[in-house]
């Protein structure tokens, strides 16, 4: 059993996150419901951690009896449409929590004691959208129509760490039809405002720097950071902010304040800064641009504006960088993985709810391979496939508890 990975990560997720506390104490709105909420949820998250894609494929496990050695003899699991009818009508409160309590407890297990990068927590925004349809809809679907076709979805702003150490999604919040407006980056950088300022409200001292894309340069996201207490990284592009205009041609005319060579992969890197004021900001802004010579002989750029004044360029150019990690690590790893562009089920909280259970099922499943696994199992395949193997293993063997309510 020593090796049994699944076994290992049952208890990880017991001994060290308590997740069947959380779970236990999750409420719904149905009425005189056969199994409580903690009962319909364990089989889904457990669904998600072992990359399932759809519910189908979650009821054929659930029907061959894969999950039974989980449950107290005699336990019967729920099948999917209590698990649907569930997630329309359960209390999101409770998840939230549960992704709260598992960053709360990682920071306390000191997973981000130096920082991720250069000692500096950083964490990354990205907008998304989520579970696609042309046949499934709700009334808080967004809608995209071409031609006969109406494509059905919801979009959403996603906050993960990035750099080292486990990429974790703090939180992420959905764009609202009524709230948000309808303009693309007007309605999200609505969206970002709101998901660091709930984030921050629940994770005092954890963020020092946030870091977004182009949407965010200007004074409404610049100033909304500094009345937080974080520090701004965002990139610009040839936007048409007036004093930012200013700025860039001042740095088009001086020399390269710095000229890296072989630096990351680039054959070499020159950079130029200047610092401005951008109108309605009070504080003075830097703003650095990153000209990349790649190693075929490609020029690009990267240019950022930035509150942190002191910040060595080195660490601003890894900044700019990890941002792709949460394109890379969290959304194309959960689309192509875990299916989150798949539309498992829409209406009422039904979403929110499973996005949440996809996030603290990455979450955990990012702090078990770095932390517990201390990355000795390469890839994400590998480590479904041995636990998958460890269920098996399970099922033939002794009984193992994980949840008696
Ligand atoms: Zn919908």
């Amino acid at each position: 059993m020593r090796k049994n990975y699944f076994v290992k990560l049952l208890r990880y997720m017991k001994n060290v996150y308590h997740l069947e506390r959380g779970l236990n104490k999750l409420t719904d709105g149905r009425v005189n419901p056969t199994y409580s909420t903690g009962q319909v949820i364990m089989p889904v998250l457990f669904g998600f951690l072992l990359r399932v894609r759809s519910f189908n494929e979650l009821n054929l496990m659930i029907k061959n009896h894969e999950f039974s050695k989980l449950v107290s003899r005699g336990t019967k699991l729920p099948q999917v449409d209590a698990i649907r009818d569930t997630l329309k009508v359960i209390d999101i409160d409770g998840l939230k929590q549960i992704n709260q309590h598992i960053v709360k407890k990682a920071v306390e297990n000191k997973a981000f004691e130096n920082g991720t990068i250069d000692g500096y927590t950083v964490v990354a925004i990205d907008g998304t959208k989520f579970f696609g349809s042309n046949k499934k809809s709700c009334p808080e679907c967004l809608k995209n129509t071409k031609g006969e076709k109406t494509h059905c979805f919801h979009s959403g702003a996603v906050m993960s760490t990035v750099g080292m150490g486990p990429k974790l999604v703090i939180g992420f919040e959905m764009y609202n039809p009524g709230k948000d407006s309808a303009s693309k980056d007007e309605g999200e950088l609505n969206v970002g405002k709101r998901l660091i300022s709930s984030v921050v409200k629940s994770h005092r001292n954890l963020i020092d720097v946030v870091v977004y894309d182009a949407l965010a340069c200007n004074s409404i996201w610049i100033n909304h950071c500094e009345d937080l207490g974080i520090n701004a990284v965002v990139r610009t592009k040839n936007n048409n902010n007036r004093s930012l205009r200013s700025a860039k041609s001042k740095v088009n005319k001086s020399e390269a304040v710095n000229v890296w060579k072989d630096e990351k992969g680039f054959e070499k890197v020159e950079v130029y800064e200047s610092t401005f004021t951008m109108d309605n900001v009070e504080q003075p802004l830097r703003f650095v641009k990153f000209a990349l010579k790649h190693k075929n002989k490609k020029r690009t750029q990267i240019m950022i504006v930035t509150t942190c004044m002191n910040m060595a360029l080195k660490t601003l150019f890894k900044i700019i960088r990890a941002r792709w990690d949460i394109e890379n690590s969290i959304f194309n790893n959960l689309k192509t993985e875990c299916g989150l562009e798949h539309c498992f089920v829409h209406g009422g909280k039904a979403v929110e709810a499973v996005l949440y259970l996809i996030f603290i099922a990455s979450n955990i499943m990012q702090l078990f391979l770095v932390r517990r696994l201390r990355n000795h199992i390469a890839t994400q395949r590998e480590i479904v496939r041995l636990l998958l193997k460890g269920l098996y293993l399970l099922k033939y063997k002794a009984k193992l508890v994980f949840s008696s309510s």
